[in-house]
């Protein structure tokens, strides 16, 4: 896809290595791929180690290192045709504030994603095995609850510059019955008082609910507390760089957003996307 030429495109700032084991391609071929599609800065952001062994679909401390020299390199072969900023996406656990902490003081981050998956130990809420599925009978309301209710955590916890997917717990198509605004309002006012940047992630238009994270609503209610934005397409594959910007780009424009978020060093700073 060529994106069409709008000024400034925003930053894709949520991309993932094979670190991760669950996504293909090296950093070089996301960055090949963000030029082919009109990009003019990205960056990474794995799913951060953890001090000890805790599942299987994140980079292990060991190989942290790696992934930091991975992006510097990257960053050095491409430095003439594209910004690559370092990031890292979070896992936001209560307890576990320290860590992130101490991870983030390891290297010099552009940013920090903060990313609510689980709602409990043992189970991510995004994910796809099949002996999950009757978790969910009878229960949305409540898994809808909490996982709301660590999101304001997470978005409080004044340890990221943004925040992921706002409604990835809508993955599967999972929705209660009844106002959605219930979740989102609480949600909204945490957000804009701790002056953070969310996330408007196309990877949900890939997944079961085909809808871009967060719905419309939510974003519209964002656009009104004056909260910033990054477009994000979390891609776990090259191809996957950039995709459905202009749909996202569109869609956000509609609402009234002129402006998106970039990072570096931790700063932010808002640029006109049109
Ligand atoms: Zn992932
Ligand atoms: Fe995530
Ligand atoms: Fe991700
Ligand atoms: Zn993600």
């Amino acid at each position: 896809m060529i994106l069409p030429k709008i000024g400034h495109s925003p930053a894709d700032y949520h991309m993932h290595t094979p670190l991760c084991k669950h996504a293909e391609g090296w950093p070089d071929a996301y960055a090949k791929a963000a030029i082919k599609c009109g990009l003019t800065e990205i960056g990474f952001s794995d799913h951060n180690p953890m001090a000890k062994k805790f599942d299987d679909w994140r980079m292990e401390y060991e190989e942290f290192p790696r992934y930091l020299d991975l992006v510097q390199a990257s960053q050095q072969q491409f430095s003439d045709n594209l910004t690559i900023r370092l990031g890292l996406e979070c896992d936001f656990i209560p307890g576990q504030e320290s860590w992130i902490d101490k991870l983030s003081q390891q290297a010099g981050f552009d940013y920090l994603i903060g990313s609510v998956h689980y709602l409990e130990p043992d189970w991510a809420v995004d994910d796809p095995d099949p002996k999950w599925e009757k978790r969910w009978d009878g229960s949305i309301e409540e898994i809808w609850e909490k996982y709301w209710h660590l999101y304001r955590q997470c978005a409080a916890s004044g340890l990221f510059d943004f925040l992921a997917h706002p409604d990835l717990v809508k993955k599967f198509g999972h929705r209660p019955a009844g106002e959605l605004k219930r979740f989102y309002e609480p949600t909204i006012e945490v957000i804009a008082a701790n002056n953070m940047t969310i996330e408007v992630s196309t990877a949900g238009l890939r997944k079961t609910c085909k809808e871009i994270y967060p719905s419309r609503e939510f974003i519209e209610l964002a656009f009104q507390a004056n909260i910033p934005i990054v477009i994000s397409s979390d891609a776990h594959r090259p191809e996957e760089v950039g995709a459905d910007f202009d749909t996202a780009i569109k869609l956000v424009s509609d609402i009234g957003y002129t402006q998106s978020a970039h990072f570096a060093q931790r700063k932010r700073t808002l640029v006109d996307f049109r």
